[in-house]
């Protein structure tokens, strides 16, 4: 099939794109604004295919200051977006270490005894010291707290009762189409297939979409963007190292929350200092809340689902959530490499947008709006460059899409937050002062780190317990837990001082009823397994098996060979399994021993 514009993925990026695309193909009274190419005489033929089972499964992302949103939509109200709300207080807390089991280095052990002694002159409660002065950089005063899925389930529909554009949930892309390097569209993912992806009953194969413009907007792990990476390679100095795998609930807060709409808590500090965690509430007593599990994590205990309970049990916390039920669950991958993680943006036949173009703001932790305006920035040069009647070349889109961009306030932003996480590879006292200095100093000074994969800092599990857990003990519970297929991780975990979780089947759940009960994953039946373990002699030999461990969705299990399965019906696609795999690929350093490739299927929920 031919068509104008065709579009990967329907996240922030595309929909601002489209958003500003559909208004602008045609005029008043209904004729073309521009023409199609592929269709004269009728307005350019644009379409998005998007890989989840409906618009706002595949996306996440809660608060933010909205400035590209509102540019698009100046009289934005907030009333026709269920869960939206505008930010109101914001906090940053420290929490201590409210168990005693956390891994804190001795100048954070010292911070922590500090905070205790004074407590009575600090802002300390339940454990926790409120900062009681955040760095502008970080407010999202004036924002938005709102659900990524609702707001995304709006805009889908505004975009399509435009009549100018088609938007295909439930359809991935499974390649770009190129040709003597030039982008020349999309192929759909086969359908009608085995696990392996050999033709088997009612077998279709994947259509070719032909393109003059393919935008690749499929996020932080996309197949798509990772498939163009492979083959344009990055420019010089960058990649795609850093890694966070975010993981979230959405919550009925009880009944009598003191939490007023609006509110925006940030932590730091518990149930590792590494991890970071977010709660946002909405309206109705709705809250999302959650923690990024970074790559630079230097823990095997990579099992965010535990690390989630411990941090919503912090006493700071639970207070909130006692009472409390789950609504939905999520998890889903943050690119952190920000601008240093930018691809080579566009080609001949192609631009790339959103968090896979490295838009994503490191320091601030903000995606959606910097998505957003790259989007509507793409937007605006492919209508000028279609209204001129030239071509989607390189130097085209250079001019008029990377132009734009680089002198926007994205690119300065981006700019300014560029090196500030570096610190955090050498420790996150370390990080959070390489931050502030960033921040303050617009990005003038900053504290260095050499990103490094995980599979190259992650100890293996004896070294990280030696002194805490015998090598001898770590082989029983091995065996153990290999026989009542339970988590090693978790039995590790409550061996180093970490307390069984009290379950009460409404927020504390296993994870498997997690899964059931907030997850809501399904997958189609006739696709091939998108999670693929590219050299099984290297999973064999594989003794920290991280892949399983790290799988948010209990979809990877240990194989009887020592290969592990894999089971479709439980992925969420989140791509933690891709940076979190022990092993490189020999020869390359930054692939790791998994394929992720595009899949159907995934979460059911559009409020994460
Ligand atoms: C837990 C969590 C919380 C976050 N909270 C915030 C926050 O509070 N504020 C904020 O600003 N940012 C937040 N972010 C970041 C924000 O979600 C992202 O920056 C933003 O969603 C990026 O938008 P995008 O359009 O580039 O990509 P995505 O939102 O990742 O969208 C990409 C889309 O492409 C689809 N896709 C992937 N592969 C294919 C394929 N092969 N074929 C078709 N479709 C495909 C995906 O299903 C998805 O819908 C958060 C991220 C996480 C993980
Ligand atoms: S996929 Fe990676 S982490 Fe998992 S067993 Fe294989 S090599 Fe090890
Ligand atoms: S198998 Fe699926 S759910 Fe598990 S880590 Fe990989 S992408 Fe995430």
């Amino acid at each position: 099939m031919d068509v104008d514009i065709v579009c990967v993925g329907f996240g922030p990026a595309t929909a601002g794109f489209l958003t500003t695309l559909s208004k602008q193909l045609v005029n008043a009274d209904g004729t073309p604004a521009v023409e199609s190419a592929t269709t004269p005489g009728m307005p350019p033929q644009v379409l998005c295919y998007e890989r989840a089972d409906d618009i706002g499964f595949g996306v996440s992302g809660v608060v933010t200051k909205a400035r590209a949103l509102r540019a698009t939509f100046p009289d934005l109200d907030q009333a026709q977006i269920p869960m939206t709300v505008p930010v109101g207080e914001e906090k940053v807390l420290y929490l201590l270490d409210s168990i005693g089991a956390s891994r804190r280095s001795v100048t954070l052990r010292a911070a922590d005894a500090m905070i205790r002694t004074f407590k009575w002159a600090l802002p300390v409660e339940h454990d926790a010291l409120n900062l009681p002065w955040t760095p502008s950089f970080l407010h999202k005063h004036g924002g938005l707290v709102l659900s990524m899925g609702q707001f995304m389930q709006w805009v889908g529909a505004q975009v399509q009762s435009t009549g100018t554009v088609q938007i295909w949930p439930g359809t991935p892309v499974s390649q770009a189409l190129i040709e003597q390097n030039k982008v020349v569209g999309v192929r759909l993912l086969d359908q009608g297939v085995d696990k392996k992806g050999q033709p088997a009953d009612g077998f279709t194969p994947g259509m070719d979409i032909h393109a003059a413009l393919t935008v690749v907007a499929d996020g932080p792990v996309g197949p798509i963007g990772r498939q163009l990476d492979a083959h344009f390679g990055l420019p010089e100095g960058h990649h795609t190292r850093d890694w966070a795998v975010g993981m979230k609930f959405v919550v009925d807060l009880p009944e009598d929350t003191p939490l007023k709409p609006g509110t925006v808590l940030h932590t730091f500090g518990f149930p590792e200092p590494e991890i970071f965690g977010f709660f946002y509430v909405h309206p109705d007593r709705v809250a999302s809340l959650g923690i990024f599990v970074p790559s630079w994590f230097d823990s095997p205990m990579r099992t965010a689902y535990r690390q989630l309970q411990h941090w919503m049990l912090h006493p700071y916390l639970w207070r909130y959530l006692k009472g409390g039920k789950l609504r939905s669950w999520g998890a889903k991958t943050l690119g952190e490499s920000g601008r240093r993680g930018e691809p080579h943006l566009v080609g001949d036949g192609y631009a790339r947008v959103g968090e896979g173009s490295g838009s994503t703001n490191v320091l601030t932790g903000s995606g959606v709006d910097e998505a957003w305006a790259t989007g509507t920035q793409l937007a605006e040069a492919a209508l000028e460059l279609l209204k001129a009647k030239k071509p989607f070349t390189k130097q085209n889109l250079d001019e008029a899409y990377v132009k734009r961009r680089r002198a926007s306030w994205v690119e300065k932003e981006a700019v300014v937050a560029e090196k500030s996480r570096d610190g955090f590879q050498k420790g996150v006292v370390r990080g959070m002062v390489g931050m502030a200095l960033a921040g303050l100093t617009n990005g003038r000074f900053s504290l260095s780190g050499d990103p490094v994969p995980p599979w190259k800092r992650i100890p293996s599990i004896e070294e990280y317990y030696r002194g805490h857990v015998s090598p001898e003990e770590i082989a029983k519970l091995h065996e153990e837990c290999q026989a009542r297929n339970s988590s090693l991780h978790g039995a590790l975990m409550e061996k180093a001082g970490w307390p069984a979780i009290p379950y009460d089947g409404r927020l504390l759940l296993s994870h498997q009823d997690a899964l059931l009960m907030g997850g809501k994953v399904q997958a189609p039946a006739g696709y091939a397994d998108h999670i693929v373990f590219l050299n099984p002699e290297l999973c064999e030999k594989c003794g920290a098996k991280i892949c399983i461990e790290a799988c948010s969705g209990q979809a990877i299990t240990l194989g009887n060979d020592g290969v592990p399965n894999f089971d479709r019906e439980k992925c969420v696609h989140c791509g933690a399994c891709l940076w979190n795999c022990a092993q490189p690929v020999p020869g390359n350093p930054d692939k790791t021993n998994i394929a992720f490739r595009a899949g159907t299927g995934g979460l059911h929920s559009a409020e994460n």
